[in-house]
């Protein structure tokens, strides 16, 4: 994967994606046009939730059980 903006290639793995993306928001988010910059912010919403929650995941582990026990808390 070759940045749009720049020579930089990125190696064809897991992390391509967010390297790439890390790569624009550090070097080139100045160079992104408005609409480019909207889709920019949500993803990177997006892939820090992601993040967060493969973290979460990790630290209770795959129940559903946490879930299901949190909704009376909601008033
Ligand atoms: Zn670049």
């Amino acid at each position: 994967m070759k940045c749009k903006y720049c020579d930089k290639t990125f190696p064809e793995d897991d992390d391509t994606v967010l390297n790439y993306f890390e790569h624009t928001k550090i070097n080139h988010y100045e160079l992104l046009g408005d609409e480019d910059k909207m889709m920019h912010d949500i993803r990177d919403k997006m892939i820090k939730s992601k993040i967060d929650y493969d973290k979460f995941k990790k630290e209770i582990g795959d129940s559903d059980l946490f879930f299901n026990s949190n909704d009376s808390d909601n008033a």
